[in-house]
Parts: structure tokens; sequence; C-alpha cells
């Protein structure tokens, strides 16, 4: 708070002293009159009338170098935007009382820099990318629950798709967002995929340029008794923001029940921190795993996620007047079989398993 404070102030006091000084200067430069054996400004307006003109022909007849000075005008004017937007999104930041400037932009795109990628298991690791030098005491201004969007540098080397369009992907921060000068994002290489192989070809010191926050749900705590989160896959990361950001507010009472699912045991993505939360927090979180080929001597349960399995993991009791909230994020068949498809960007009609057990439109969160 107190930067933001500072920097509110600063902002504040900056503006009259910038346009006194322009005053000042405008005053100076109209009303003071030429110092005796000055220069000679009707000479030196002539000889500028004069250059205006050879400059304006020269332009006529050189559409190369008027081209050059229009795309260098564009090029300016588009990095003006950007600085103007970047102290935008510092005052959003610090209005929005995070006490921290924003890393991220929301409408334009910013360079992260790889420092490390740390291997999590067959097909997933950790992505850490940096805000760089002057960002070590941003955050990125993320609140929960958000995605922001990525893609690969302009230029050679380019992700594009088969239309030639740059490829732009979302993407969940696994790390808390109060976290400053870095992003750390869990991320499921596909083989045949466009961005994640080129993400796992990465080497530290090479860039990735992203935008956002996208917010996809605003958490409030307390506006719901319980919730229920039903995951699949790599869908598990907007889950452990949630849910990790509501069992560290010490005013937050919601009890939240995960049901994650995966192919196999050596899926289950952030499976340690998921058992230590539940361990921190044995009275507000309940961690159950589902797999669809179980090992010999599991306990969890097995197989697609069905009605059945929801109300034995997530009882509701249609007596009681507790409120409940299901969010769901996985592969786009598990959301349709579980509430209906989402419509783009909009939730879609609920229907599938959840409409089934009688949960309301406003009961199902898509992400
Ligand atoms: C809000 C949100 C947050 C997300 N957060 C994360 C996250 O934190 N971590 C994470 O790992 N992922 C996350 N994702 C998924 C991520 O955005 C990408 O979809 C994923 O990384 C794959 O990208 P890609 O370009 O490598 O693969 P893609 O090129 O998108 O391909 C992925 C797979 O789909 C197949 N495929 C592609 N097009 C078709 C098609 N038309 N028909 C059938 N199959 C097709 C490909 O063969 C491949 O197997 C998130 C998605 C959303 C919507």
């Amino acid at each position: 708070m107190a930067s933001a404070a500072r920097f509110l102030s600063t902002a504040r006091l900056a503006r009259p002293t910038i346009s006194t000084n322009v005053a000042r200067q405008a005053r100076r430069g109209y009303a003071s009159p030429a110092a005796a054996g000055g220069p000679n400004y009707g000479l030196i307006l002539s000889l500028a009338g004069v250059t205006g003109i050879g400059a304006y022909a020269y332009l006529q007849y050189n559409p190369a170098a008027k081209a050059e000075i229009s795309a260098k005008a564009h090029e300016l004017e588009a990095k003006a935007e950007d600085k103007v937007k970047r102290v935008q999104s510092e005052v959003d930041a610090a209005n929005q009382g995070t006490g921290s400037y924003a890393a991220l932009i929301k409408d334009s795109w910013t360079p992260f820099t790889l420092t490390n990628i740390e291997p999590y298991n067959h097909n997933t690791a950790i992505y850490r990318f940096s805000f760089g030098e002057d960002g070590q005491d941003k955050v990125s201004g993320a609140e929960v629950a958000s995605a922001l969007l990525v893609r690969s540098p302009q230029g050679e080397g380019e992700v594009k798709d088969d239309k030639g369009k740059p490829v732009i992907r979302p993407y969940t921060p696994v790390s808390s967002n109060e976290q400053k000068g870095h992003i750390d994002l869990m991320i499921k290489e596909y083989k045949d995929g466009k961005l994640t192989p080129y993400m796992s070809s990465m080497k530290p010191g090479q860039q990735l340029l992203f935008k956002g926050p996208i917010l996809k749900f605003k958490y409030e705590p307390n506006t719901f008794d319980r919730g229920l989160a039903v995951a699949g896959g790599s869908g598990i990361t907007p889950m452990y923001q949630l849910i990790s950001h509501s069992l560290n507010l010490p005013e937050d009472k919601t009890k939240w029940t995960l049901v994650f699912s995966n192919v196999t045991e050596k899926d289950i993505l952030l499976r340690k921190e998921w058992d230590e939360l539940a361990k921190q927090h044995p009275d507000r979180l309940d961690v159950k795993y589902v797999v669809d080929k179980a090992p010999w001597g599991w306990k969890g349960e097995t197989g697609f996620i069905t009605p059945t399995m929801i109300s034995k993991l997530f009882p509701r009791t249609p007596e009681s007047n507790e409120k409940v909230k299901a969010f769901i994020c996985g592969p786009p068949p598990q959301v349709k079989s579980l509430a209906g498809p989402k419509d783009g960007p909009r939730q879609g009609e609920l229907l599938g398993a959840f409409k089934e057990l009688g949960y309301t439109q406003d009961e199902v969160f898509k992400f």
C-alpha cells in the first residue's frame, strides 16, 4: 500500500509541475524580447520554410522514404500507447489495493524471461518467468481466479497456426497472486500441439509474450458454504489458484472438496501440494483422486466421473439451506458430460451430470 500511495501522490504532484514548467517555457518563448544582436528570426523562418518545401517535395517523389517515416511514426505512436497502458495498469493495481504494481498489461503484450524449467512428471513441467530487473517489486496483477494469454515473440521462429496467425494460448499461474518478481506456470506438453513443444524447447534467458489477466471468476470469501472442484488433467491449475487462495484467507470459512480425475496415478499434478494443503486444513479441504486405470491396491474412485460418484463424494442434504458452488475444468468432453458444453467464452446451458443431480445454473461454473 505504501508504494501504491507513493506512486499516486507522485503522479498527482508531477502533473502540475510538468504543466507549470511547460507554461513557464511557453511564456518565456513568446513574451521575452529577442536579445540585441541575437538570432535573426526572419531569416531563420524563411530558411526553415524553404527547407520545409524541399523536404515536402523530396517526400512527394520518394515514396520509400515517406513509407519509412510513416512506419517510424507508427512505431513511436505504438510505443507511446504502450507506455500509457503500462502506467494505467500500475494505477489500476494501486487502486485495487494490491499494494504493488502489475507486471501484466490488459491489452498489450509484455515480454517475460524464462529463468527455469522444473520437470514435474513425464509430460509436465513448471516454468518460471521473471518480470525482469525493474519488475522485482511487481506482482502479476491477476486476481483470483484469472488466466493470462501467452504467445511466442514476433519475428523469425514465431509459432503460427495453419493460417499464418500467431498461436495464442491461455494459462493459469500456479504461483500466488501476491508473488513478486515472477510467475510460475505448470504446463503439460502436447507433442503434437502448437505452443507447448515450442515452450518445452526454450532455454533460460529466452522470452515469451504475456497479456492479461483475464478474470474468469471473481472469488469472494464466504459467498457459499461448500465448494466442489471437479478437475481433469491440467484443468487442475485454476482449482489450485482458487482453493489455495481461499484456504489462505484467514476470514474465509468456505469448505472445499476436490475431485481430481486422471488417466493414471502418475498423471496426478500437484499431488504433494494438495496432500499438504489437506493436512494443513483438515476441516476445510477434502481431496479425492479418481483414475481411469487404477494400480493394484488403489483405494480411491476409478473410471469416469458419474452423477452417482459426485453425490457420493459431495453429498447434499436437500432440506439444508447451505449454499454450494461447483467448479469444473477439464478436457471439453468431460466438461460436456458433467455440465454441458461451454458456449465459447460464455457458460452455456447447464446439462449433464450436474443438471441430473438438480444443481441450478448459478450453482455451477465452467472454467
Ligand atoms: C482458461 C484456460 C486455462 C488453461 N490453463 C492451463 C495451464 O495452466 N496449464 C496447461 O498445461 N494448460 C492450460 N490450458 C490449456 C492450454 O491453453 C493449451 O490448450 C494447451 O497447452 C495446449 O496447447 P498447444 O498449442 O501445445 O496444443 P494444441 O495445438 O492446442 O493441441 C492440443 C491437443 O489437441 C489436439 N487438437 C488440436 N486441434 C484439434 C482439433 N481441431 N480437433 C481435435 N484435436 C485437436 C492436438 O493434436 C493436441 O493433442 C488452459 C486452457 C484454458 C482455456
